[in-house]
Formats: structure tokens, sequence, C-alpha cells
């Protein structure tokens, strides 16, 4: 299908997601994982692990103090599979080059973190004010369609073992311990277990998730802050009724932060962005409404996308250095996974393209250089691949921080996301006259963001 209105690189924007996925060469999903390769910097940090807060586990860590209507976004760093050692000293990387204009946050999933190490990796994460551990519950319990479930491996903590029959003392008993579970690792933003929300029985499926949530804040402290914690179904975002329930349950509830996790359709590539515009209407929708009604929403494995939701009053979005931890979508059938090319995130054009065409944009006279602490390394014999995962979440932390310094000077986020990719897409008409681009590094995405912002 062809639109007149759009320029030639835009044009395959218009097929369906499935049909950009058809040609594309599958990636593993998480190439960074099998690196071993820590520098100077990432070692210090892996030794600078407290261990009096190892054995104290996750006690007296202040709640966190992040933004709230108007002020700094928070982004939220998470913990990947392999190299989680990089993580502290990025986040600290990331406060020194954009000081206090945004705020950050580290989260641990609880399939990732065993109960023996306690708080030892979010204590290290010392620049995050947001520490989270994730119980991430539907990934034991629930069927999530096109996601694979995870190995018996991975169930270390007591909540993982069993699920709660349905009375009252049974249910409670089993979120204190996900409560107890993200105390020992170490959280100072408490999450409701997060079972899956597949959008069949509205109701019943608020239901649950809102008596979780006033079974946690029993059992919380005080001084201890909670999120919501939704993983749901497109539908609920997509379809204008389910969408109106879900906002006016949220509404109506005495909670002020939600974890919103969405699921995606699979996308074109690994570093590819949902181009489902009822979708995007559904973010615009949640994000306004809440934002009106002084409700913070998180929305943690969206990147880019979620860059673009500050624009409608997100309080937050998440990224990580591993394209896994960048979108909660439809997984790729298992099969032999092609060995991934060398990527980078081009700022100018909000999308991660090859290398080689990176090194041709860097030719034209409109491209500006990142002046990201990484990219200085790239001529260094540091690995690529450690270069790239880290500026890709440095140029999230810098896009966000933006948003915070325009407000700052009365230019409001929607102004300013609008304009950041009106000028992607005019850098996008300018390099491509000059540099060929392949099929999964043309900015598809950037016309249907430009619509759902208008
Ligand atoms: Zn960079």
């Amino acid at each position: 299908m062809t639109d007149p209105s759009l320029p030639w690189w835009a044009q395959s924007s218009m097929s369906s997601e499935s049909d950009l996925s058809n040609e594309e060469v599958v990636e593993d999903s998480d190439p960074w994982s099998d690196l071993a390769d820590l520098d100077e910097e990432d070692l210090i940090a892996t030794l600078d692990w407290r261990e009096s807060e190892v054995e104290e586990g996750g006690q007296n860590i202040p709640a966190p103090d992040y933004g709230h209507n108007g002020s700094e976004p928070v982004l939220i760093v998470h913990r990947p599979h392999g190299n989680s050692a990089w993580i502290p000293p990025l986040l600290r990387a990331l406060k020194r080059a954009e000081g206090n204009d945004v705020a950050l946050g580290s989260v641990a999933s609880l399939t990732r973190l065993n109960p023996a190490d306690r708080s030892r990796y979010l204590d290290s994460c010392d620049a995050a004010v947001v520490r989270i551990a994730d119980p991430m519950a539907f990934v034991f319990f629930d069927q999530v369609p096109g996601r694979r479930s995870l190995s018996a491996r991975s169930q270390r903590w007591e909540f993982q073992q069993h699920i709660p029959g349905a009375s009252q003392s049974e249910v409670a008993g089993w979120v204190n311990s996900v409560v107890e579970a993200q105390r020992i690792a170490g959280a100072n933003m408490f999450l409701t277990p997060g079972r899956w929300m597949p959008s069949v029985d509205p109701s019943a499926e608020l239901d649950m998730a809102f008596s979780h949530a006033d079974y946690v804040a029993q059992v919380l402290n005080s001084d201890e802050n909670m999120a919501v914690n939704f993983t749901l179904a497109r539908d609920w975002l997509a379809q204008e009724s389910l969408r109106d329930k879900l906002l006016q349950w949220v509404v109506e509830s005495e909670y002020s932060t939600f974890y919103v996790r969405v699921l995606w359709s699979m996308l074109g590539t690994t570093h590819g962005h949902p181009l489902d515009l009822e979708l995007l209407e559904g973010y615009r929708e949640l994000c306004q409404t809440a934002q009106e009604e002084g409700v913070r929403i998180f929305l943690p494995e969206s990147d880019l996308t979620g860059w673009m939701t500050l624009a409608w009053g997100s309080a937050g979005f998440g990224t990580g250095v591993s394209s896994g931890d960048r979108a909660f979508s439809q997984q790729r059938p298992s099969g032999p996974a092609a060995t991934p090319k060398p990527r980078y995130l081009e700022t100018q054009l909000l999308h991660t393209i090859l290398q080689t065409e990176h090194q041709q944009l860097k030719m034209l006279p409109e491209h500006v250089d990142c002046s990201c602490v990484y990219c200085s390394k790239s001529n260094s014999g540091t690995p690529w691949k450690s270069i790239q995962a880290q500026h890709h979440v440095s140029v999230l932390a810098k896009l966000a921080a933006n948003v915070y310094r325009a407000s700052k000077a009365s230019i409001n986020p929607a102004s300013h996301v609008l304009s950041v990719i009106q000028d992607a897409i005019n850098f996008a008409d300018i390099s491509a006259k000059r540099v060929i681009y392949s099929s999964e590094s043309r900015p598809v995405h950037l016309p249907i963001w430009l619509k759902s912002l208008m």
C-alpha cells in the first residue's frame, strides 16, 4: 500500500507489522547476553558492592524521591540476563551527564535475582532513586500469547513455587510472600504480583489486580511506596470500551502509581517499534487521564515509544542494554539465530540502524556526533556491542532529560516531543537522499508517531 502524502522511506509503514517482518533476518533476541568483557570501571563497580548491606537485606532504604506531575521523568533501566555489572556504573554515568533533569530507576526481575544475593544488585545501583524488584507473576502462572515460559530453574523465590487457592487467607499469604521477596531484594517501590490480564473477563481481571493491591497495601509499612502492576493485553488500551473501563477503575481507585506493561504484537525487528495507531491512542488516553487525576504511570518496557508518552504525561518509562528489555512483545518462534549485525541507535532518526549506515551518516554535514561517554570510547578498542548497548540507554536518558529541560523553559512536553520527531523526519528526508538505508533501518514509525501526536 502506498500513501502519496508520505516520503518514500516511510511507505512500508502502512503495511502490517507482520508484513514488515517477512524478509527480516531473525536475530537473537538478546544479542548481548553472551558477553563477558567487563571494562575496568565495570569491574570496580562489581567489587564495590557493600558487604554490610548485603547482609542486612533491603532494610532502611529511603523511599523513592521521584518527580511528579511536571517534574523530572523517571528512566527505568532493566537488569539484563548477562552483563548486569554494566548497570551500576552506567547509572552513575547517566547521573553525571544529565544531573537532576531525569530521575533514574533500576529494576531487576525476580526471575533474574537469586534470594541468596539478597539486595546486592539493587543496592549497587546507588544512582537510582527508584529501585524495583519486579515479581512478574505472569511468567510463572499464566499463558501470555506469543511469550515463552521460563524453565523451573527460574523459580527461586517462595511465591514462585505455588499459586494460591481461592480463600482470602491463602491469597493474602501469597501476596505477602511477593512483598517479602521484594524487601529481601532491596526494592524501595513495591509492586503488586502482576498477573496476566488477557481482557477475556475484564471485571474479574480488574477485580483480581485491585484485590492484590489491597493486600499489598495492608502489609506495607507507612513509609513504603507501592505501584499497581498491570500486565495487559493490547486490547485493554486499543479498544475504547475496555480502555474506558480500565481508566474508570484506575481513576476511582485509591492508588496513585501504576506500573503498566502492555503486550505488543511481534515487532518487525528486534529494534523495531509498535506501528499500531490504536495502541498509541490508548497510551495517550491512559497517560493524559492519569496525569489529570494526579496518577503516575510508569511504562517499564517501552524504550523510545515510552519516551514519546512523556508528551502525554507518563511519569516514566523503561529501557535496557538488551533488546529484550526494550519491548514487551510477542516473541519469534525459537529457531537458529543469525549472527547479530552491528547496530547503533541514531539519535537524529530516533531509530536503530546498521553501524555501516551510521558511518555513512557521520560524513553528512547535518549529522551531529553523539557526546555520550560510550561513543567517546569508540576508537579505544572497547567492543562495539558494549558501546552501542550503553550508548542506547544514554540516548534515552538524554531524550528524557531534554523533555524536562524544555518544560523548565516553558515548552510543554507535547510540543517538545513533536518538534524532536519533526526534526527526525526532516533528517530522514535529507539523509535518505545520500545514504541507502536497509529496509529495517528506515524509521517507518516516525509518521505514525506524528499522527498519534496530532
Ligand atoms: Zn553515544
